[in-house]
Order: C-alpha cells, then structure tokens, then sequence
C-alpha cells in the first residue's frame, strides 16, 4: 500500500489551491482533488476573475461613449460583445493554466473528480473513468459555496439565470431585472447597464449593500442610480417565471415586471453536496455551513475546512488566509487569521471598498469614536482622471485614536483600501496616516487627508 498522503484537500477554489501550495512550501506531501477540469474555484471560473473581466471592459465601453468627449477626444464606439467574452475567457485560461503550473512546481499530486468521505482519512474520488479511493493522515473541505434559490423562482439558465449564465449572455438585454442589490446584482448589473440595457435592481432591504457603512452604501446608491441603474427599495420578490417572449416577476404588493431576462443574485450558500459528511459524523449548522474551532479543526478529528463552507464573509482572499493559516498551524503548530482586517470591495464605478468597523457596529458596541471623512472632488488626481464622485471616511477610538474602520466610495476604491488595511494590521493611529508622506498627486492623499480631517486639519478642506 502506497504511503498516505499527509494532507488532502478538497476543492481547487483559491482557498484549497492556496492551502495546497502553502502545506507542500512546509514540506507536506499533499493531493488536490477537484470536480471541475479547470483549478481555481468559483474565484476563477465564474466569480471575481470573469467579472472584473466584463467590468473592465464595460467601463472602458462606457467612457468611450460618455467619459472621452470631456477630455476633447471624439470617438465612435461600437461593441463587440462576442470579442469581449472572448477576452474574459482567455483571461480565465491563462490563469487557469498559471495554476496548473504552480502544481506541477509544488509537486502537489492532482486528483479529477468528483471526493467523498468514506472514512475521515480515506476520500473515494469519482471521475468519468471510475473510482478510487486514497488514504491521507488529514483532510481540509474547501468545497465552497453555489448559488442560493429563491422559492417561487425557476431558474431555467435562459431568462431567468444567474451570475454564472449573467458572465456570458450571448447579446445586451433589453431589460434585465436583477433581483438582490448586494456585490453580484451591482457589479452585473452595472456590466450589462454600461452595455446598454435597462437594468432594474430589485431589493429586499430598504438600502444596497447591506453590511456595509449606510453613509458610503447610500453614496454608492447615489451615483449608481445616477449612471441609470433603476432601484426599487424594500421590495419582496416573491416569484419569476419565463413567460413566451421574456420573464415576469412577481413583487409583494406591487405590479408585476415584465422583461426579457432575470438575474438572481440573492446570495450563496455552502456546498457540502455529495461530500459524505454523514458517512463521518459531520453534522452542519442551521446555515448549511461546516462548523470549526478558531485552528478550522471540524467536531471530526484530522477533518478541517476553510472558505465559502464555513462561517464569515464569502470573499476570496479571506478563504485563501484560511486555508494558509490552516496548514501553518498544521504543520508548525502557528497559524492566525485578523478577521478585523479582511477587506472587502464592490467593483463597481465608483468602486466601494472597506475594512474594519463601520459607524453603525460601532453605535451598536456603544465604543466611542472620531469620525473624519474627505471628498474626492478636492484631490488633483480624482480631478485629472475625470472621477471626482465619493469620499473616504476614517474611524478612529475616540481615546487612542487608533483605526477601526475605513471606508471608501470613489475612483480605484479597492486599491486605497490596501494602505487601511495595513494600518489596521498594525495597529496604526489616525495620525500615523496623517503624518505618512503621501506622494502628489495621488488619489492616495485623500486617504492622508480623512485621516487628518479626524483631528479637524485637513488641509484642502
Ligand atoms: P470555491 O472557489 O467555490 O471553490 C470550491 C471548489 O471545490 C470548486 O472548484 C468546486 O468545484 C470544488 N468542489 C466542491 N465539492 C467538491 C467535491 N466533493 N469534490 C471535488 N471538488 C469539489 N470574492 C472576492 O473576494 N472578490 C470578488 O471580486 C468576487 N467576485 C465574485 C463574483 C461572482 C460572480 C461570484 C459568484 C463570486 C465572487 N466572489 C468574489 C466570491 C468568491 O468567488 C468566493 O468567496 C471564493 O471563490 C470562495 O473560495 P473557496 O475556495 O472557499 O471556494
Ligand atoms: P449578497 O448576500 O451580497 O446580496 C444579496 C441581496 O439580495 C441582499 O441585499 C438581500 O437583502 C437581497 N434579497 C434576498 N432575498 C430577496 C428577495 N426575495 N427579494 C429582493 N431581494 C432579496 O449576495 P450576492 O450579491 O448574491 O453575492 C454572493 C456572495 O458572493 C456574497 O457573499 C459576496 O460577498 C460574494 N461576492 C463578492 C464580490 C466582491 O467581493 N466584489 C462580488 C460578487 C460576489
């Protein structure tokens, strides 16, 4: 009998794939086992890559026809929808075939299908040609999440879909109804908006992007709507169906919508389907999700998870800190994640981005803060690019002043958020951001700027 291998991971999402190269850099001798034929996850084939992708390029579309005649450039824009899947696709290949390389370079032993627990350290791994089954000492789930259902709507992948048929809709809607205003329905509603269809966002909530700061969701909802994103608030879908010629859907006390395709983007939930959790004692919680201890141990001893399938923000990096702190701990007896220094960001334009802290859980704890906040229309940069819209606003403790929160709408919102994000790591004060040179001109001095505004010294206020 070969010898076991020391760990097995399940799921090649960019928690699994990181935690396999992470655990083999200390020496493990690890086995990948993945479902699908391209590596990367949900990240890779049908989430963060594929729609930054589209947003890139709907942007660009979008300036060519309403951002260049103010920089006294004309130019006539035509669209080449299929050329543009085209470009997304590719982008998803040649990363794709990146992961593969880096397989091949950390000798992590490849395994195509389809795994299932038949022990908790034997996993049968099911693929077209058969099955097989393989011992490993331990074993990491990080199968992930897919998409949620809403109950009354048919998902049919036509017209009534979601974010992964949404990334490849062969022509523009003429309207598309997007029900959910959280980071799925805004950045594919802002792609097929800028593409020129009308887009109706349905929400539940009386607001967009619940869970982050009110004040920068509501500036967010400002400028979207602004760009034509039609909102109706505080609305329930209850039901969508494909009618003969597009869909109909139904809402709660108010007229039904007719349009010709829908996205439903409502969230995801853990996927465990399959796994054999039962065949190992491994029961869920009341979300579908795989409880762990703080070192991502489950309630069986050797079985971990990490990622979309255990509690916390569905976010790509947090899954990849996970799995990597999941094995360093394995393998050295060390291994942390600061959930209070996860960023997160919507890519839409402006973009809108966070980290820490927001005034409203700061309100709720009842810790007393210093709020400073400064506007992008001040900065020669955002004024040179053309995109003046948003803010950057700076929470600091009220005693110590040291950073809580940061939170940003505005132009490249997902990159300034890296500095906060480092603050928070260390620990910084208001005024370390203050007193840090910051280079001119740069969208990065709005960020200096609130951090000085939280002091009252701004000097461009
Ligand atoms: P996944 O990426 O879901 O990977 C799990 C893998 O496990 C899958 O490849 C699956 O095939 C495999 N698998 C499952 N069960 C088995 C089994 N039994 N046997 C073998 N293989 C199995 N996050 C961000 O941070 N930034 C973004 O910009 C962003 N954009 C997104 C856009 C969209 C449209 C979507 C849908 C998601 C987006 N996300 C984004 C969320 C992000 O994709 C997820 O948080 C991330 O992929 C989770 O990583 P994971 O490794 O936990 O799981
Ligand atoms: P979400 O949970 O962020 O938003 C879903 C929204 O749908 C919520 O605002 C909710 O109130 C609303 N909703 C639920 N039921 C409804 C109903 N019956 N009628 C009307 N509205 C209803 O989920 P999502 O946008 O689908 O994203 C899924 C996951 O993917 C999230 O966890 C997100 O973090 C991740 N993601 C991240 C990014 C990013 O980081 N840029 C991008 C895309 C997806």
């Amino acid at each position: 009998m070969t010898e076991p291998y020391d760990l097995l991971v399940i799921g090649a999402g960019p928690g699994g794939y990181e935690a396999a190269i992470r655990a083999a850099q200390l020496g493990l001798k690890v086995a990948l086992v993945e479902k699908e034929k391209v590596l990367g996850g949900t990240c890779l084939r049908v989430g963060c890559i594929p729609s930054k992708a589209l947003l890139e390029s709907s942007e660009l579309f979008h300036e060519a026809q309403h951002g260049f005649s103010a920089h006294g450039i004309t130019a006539e824009a035509r669209l080449d929808l299929a050329k543009m899947l085209a470009r997304k696709e590719s982008i998803v290949a040649g990363l794709a075939r990146g992961i593969d390389g880096l397989m091949k370079k950390n000798k992590i032993t490849r395994l195509s299908g389809h795994a299932r627990f038949v022990a908790p350290t034997r996993i049968a791994v099911r693929a077209a040609d058969g099955e097989s089954e393989h011992e490993a000492r331990r074993v990491l789930i990080a199968t992930g999440s897919k998409v949620a259902s809403l109950k009354g709507v048919d998902i049919d992948g036509e017209r009534i879909v979601t974010s992964t048929e949404a990334l490849s809709f062969a022509s523009v809607p003429q309207h598309l109804v997007v029900i959910g205003a959280g980071a799925i329905g805004l950045e594919l509603g802002s792609v097929w908006a800028r593409l020129g269809a009308k887009v109706t966002v349905l929400e539940y909530l009386d607001r967009i992007l619940a869970g982050m700061d009110t004040e920068i969701a509501a500036d967010a909802h400002k400028a979207l709507a602004k760009q034509g994103l039609a909102f109706q608030l505080g609305v329930r879908v209850t039901g969508a169906r494909a009618a003969q010629t597009g869909a109909i859907v139904d809402i709660e006390g108010k007229p039904s919508l007719e349009c010709d395709r829908v996205l439903v983007a409502v969230g995801r939930s853990p996927y465990t389907e399959g796994l054999g959790l039962d065949a190992i004692g491994l029961a869920l919680d009341n979300r579908g999700r795989i409880p762990v201890n703080a070192h991502f141990e489950t309630s069986v001893p050797n079985v971990y998870a990490i990622g979309d399938v255990i509690a916390g923000p569905m976010l790509a990096h947090k899954a990849s800190e996970e799995g990597v702190a999941c094995v360093e701990r394995i393998a050295t007896g060390h291994g942390h994640v600061n959930y209070d220094a996860i960023p997160s960001v919507v890519y839409t334009a402006p973009e809108v981005a966070s980290v820490g802290k927001n005034e409203e859980e700061l309100k709720a704890a009842g810790r007393a803060y210093r709020k400073g906040a400064f506007p992008f229309m001040a900065n020669g940069r955002a004024k040179a690019l053309g995109h003046t819209e948003g803010k950057v606003k700076v929470l600091a403790d009220a005693q110590t002043d040291r950073v809580l929160g940061v939170h940003i709408v505005g132009p490249r919102a997902g990159d300034l958020i890296a500095e906060a994000v480092a603050a928070i790591e260390f620990g910084a004060s208001s005024e370390d951001i203050a007193r840090t040179c910051h280079a001119h001109p740069t969208l990065a001095e709005v960020l200096k700027e609130a951090a000085l505004t939280v002091d009252g010294r701004a000097i461009h206020l």
